[in-house]
């Protein structure tokens, strides 16, 4: 027989942005939080991320930054939980910060104070986390009938009695007991598939499966594009090239920087349309996003005709680049002035460098993806509270829901929103 008196109110399976943070809130309202994470260490992304940096937030934050089947899902919990909020607490902890380009908040020093910041506020309200284990099963043990009564949470004993039980083995290969709690509350925290390496896992979408919730199709998201036509030894020839772009697929755009890889395209303007990418489709890559290319072309042929298109065209692209389109796209004619061509042909010359249609084979997968798109239905979440409609005191948090964000701080503060709104009402 197991006991099922409660030594913690609130079980966080996930020692990752939204789950620390889940847990700082919980334990500052006076829950009882233990935290599970598989790995030796805790919070290995916010280590890794924005070059070690950690862009942390992002000085506008609206819903059109964040992708999911129901885009008004995000709006309650990023306006209960705002990013000014979170600077605030950054701010307190005396945490040296700049902005970068689009309203990007990044550390000064190492993401690593960001972590330490999560780390103290948990520590100051007691919240246990214990590394390295792996869970082994989760049950529901609240009477289904009863489920919002109060007496049912009680034993015969009158102390409180979980709704969930969750059992673990914990630590590498000495004692591998396995160990059981119950809860009033679980937070699912375990993030998303992106980067094994760093935590990616499938336990949040087992879970849900377990209890019955709807998936959204899981793919990689801010992940750079891969070829295999003739694109694939254009893109290795020009690899460490980088220029700044204006990208389009499925009617959205972003401008940014490209950058040329040996496996493709990269940069942050590839990573923010690859979230709106599905295979198959095209994207359009506009390489003069500040000119009108036709009219430019056109008048430069009246002012300066005796200079080669190659020529014009290093005024504002990388050369490398422009030898490569030129073998596309006007071989015949390289050695031609620009006033020998006709203007028909400078404006389907215009035409290609301002809607270069790419086919791209794949993504690179998850082994590069900053964020998984889809996950569990926010159909059967409440988006006040994170909680399944269906379970009382189930909560999801974090990227194992359908809410993905744009590239820019926009993921991390989901975590500190979706946490902030969970642990509200754990
Ligand atoms: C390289 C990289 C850089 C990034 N940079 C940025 C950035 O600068 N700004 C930004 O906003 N976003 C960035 N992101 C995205 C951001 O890291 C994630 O969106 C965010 O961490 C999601 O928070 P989460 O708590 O839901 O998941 P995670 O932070 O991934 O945490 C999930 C935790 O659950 C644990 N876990 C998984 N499975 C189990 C299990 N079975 N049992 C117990 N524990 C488990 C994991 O080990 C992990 O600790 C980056 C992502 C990557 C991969």
């Amino acid at each position: 027989m197991h006991d099922d008196t409660a030594q913690y109110d609130v079980i966080i399976l996930g020692a990752g942005a939204a789950g620390l943070f889940c847990a700082l809130v919980a334990g500052a309202r006076g829950r009882r939080v233990l935290v599970l994470e598989k790995a030796n260490k805790v919070g290995k992304k916010i280590l890794m991320s924005g070059g070690g940096r950690c862009n942390f937030t992002n000085y506008f934050v609206e819903p059109h930054n964040f992708i999911s089947t129901n885009p008004h899902f995000s709006k309650s919990a990023l306006s209960r939980y705002t990013q000014w909020d979170f600077l605030a607490m950054v701010e307190r902890h005396g945490i040296d910060y700049e902005e970068r380009k689009h309203g990007q908040l990044f550390c000064k020093n190492s993401a690593a104070d960001i972590l330490a910041m999560l780390l103290c506020e948990c520590e100051k309200v007691d919240v246990t986390i214990a590394t390295r284990c792996e869970i082994r099963s989760v049950e529901s043990i609240a009477p289904a009938a009863e489920e919002n009564s109060v007496t049912a949470q009680r034993g015969t004993a009158g102390a409180p009695r979980g709704r969930f039980r969750v059992a673990w083995v914990q630590g590498g290969a000495g004692d591998r007991r396995i160990q059981h709690q119950v809860c009033q509350s679980l937070v699912i925290a375990t993030g998303a598939l992106s980067i094994p390496t760093l935590g990616g896992s499938s336990l949040g979408y087992e879970l849900a499966t377990q209890f019955s919730l709807p998936l959204i199709e899981r793919r990689a998201g801010l992940v750079p594009f891969m070829f295999s036509d003739g694109m694939k030894s254009l893109c290795e020839r020009l690899s460490g090239v980088a220029l700044e772009v204006e990208v389009t697929c499925n009617g959205q755009s972003f401008t940014e920087n490209l950058l040329f890889t040996h496996r493709g395209i990269s940069g942050p303007v590839i990573l923010q349309i690859s979230s709106y990418w599905y295979p198959g489709d095209m994207v359009s890559v506009n390489l003069l996003p500040a000119l009108d290319s036709a009219q430019w072309l056109l008048d430069s042929k009246r002012v300066q005709g005796s200079i080669l298109l190659r020529t014009l065209l290093h005024q504002h692209l990388p050369k490398a680049l422009v030898a490569e389109l030129q073998t596309l796209w006007w071989p015949g004619d390289a050695e031609r002035r620009l006033a020998d061509f006709s203007d028909q042909r400078l404006r389907e010359v215009a035409g290609l460098v301002s809607a270069w249609h790419l086919k791209p084979s794949a993504t690179e997968g998850y082994r590069t993806a900053e964020v998984t798109l889809g996950g569990v239905d926010t159909a059967a979440i409440s988006s006040r509270t994170m909680e399944c409609s269906a379970h009382k005191g189930l909560y999801f948090i974090g990227e194992v829901l359908d809410v993905s964000g744009h590239l820019g701080g926009y993921n991390f503060q989901w975590a500190w929103s979706s946490g902030y709104s969970a642990a509200q009402f754990v």
